[in-house]
């Protein structure tokens, strides 16, 4: 299953460029052309949403506002045509998490969505092994099994499973599990970890948590 962007934009050439662009890159895209369609196609809970500041009946930083009020959570990159410092920083306590000026190159948005859904925990195949991450029910499901997770070690699991068969540095495992600024000790992270792997170990289909001594950790 591929992450569902959000494209908010009422222009309809940057529209399409966006959405052929995203869809190229395999995510399944959800578009909106004002404040009020924004908030419609939200009730779908994309997995990030790219959003334009000058809507034509909303300030994008308003409709970031609403969503977070709504309880969105995930992550919101701004789009405008203004560069001014003021702007950044209302852009950021409206609760975006990063920002692009027009004009911006394709693969500059593009690296920078992977970026956060990767923090996220939410980037790429949600596949693991032969089983699903199901985010809504903070649980792993296959055909008849379903283990339940708690949401760190939901963020976790999803964080390994965005490169299945590449190691993920421990310091990223602690980025996608944590919030920003937690203090996490060493051992926390290793306590974490040996539990998702009992809870793992039995489950048909399901990968092996291996460590990479002095590196981190990868889902064979
Ligand atoms: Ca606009």
């Amino acid at each position: 299953m591929e992450a569902r962007i959000l494209v908010v934009e009422d222009d309809p050439d940057l529209q399409a460029l966006l959405a052929q662009g995203l869809r190229e890159e395999g995510y399944d895209v959800a578009q909106a052309r004002d404040g009020a369609g924004a908030l419609r196609a939200a009730a779908a809970e994309p997995d990030a949403v790219i959003l334009d500041i000058g809507l034509p009946d909303a300030d994008g930083r308003d409709v970031c506002q609403a969503l977070r009020a709504r309880g969105m959570t995930a992550p919101v990159i701004f789009l405008t045509a203004r560069d001014a410092v003021p702007d950044r920083l209302s852009g950021f306590s409206a609760g975006g998490d990063d920002y692009l000026s027009k004009p911006f190159v394709l693969a500059e948005l593009l690296a920078r969505l992977q970026a956060l859904l990767r923090r996220a925990g939410t980037g790429g195949s949600r596949a693991v092994g032969e089983l699903q991450l199901d985010p809504a029910a903070h649980a792993l499901l296959g055909h008849d099994v379903r283990v339940e997770l708690t949401p760190t070690e939901f963020r976790l699991l999803a964080s390994l499973a965005a490169t299945p068969g590449e190691v993920t540095r421990r310091r990223e495992l602690v980025r996608a599990g944590w919030p920003e600024g937690a203090i996490v000790h060493d051992n926390t992270l290793d306590v974490y970890l040996a539990r998702l792997r009992r809870k793992l170990r039995d489950v048909q289909g399901a990968p092996v948590i291996e460590t990479v001594h002095g590196v981190g950790y990868r889902l064979t």
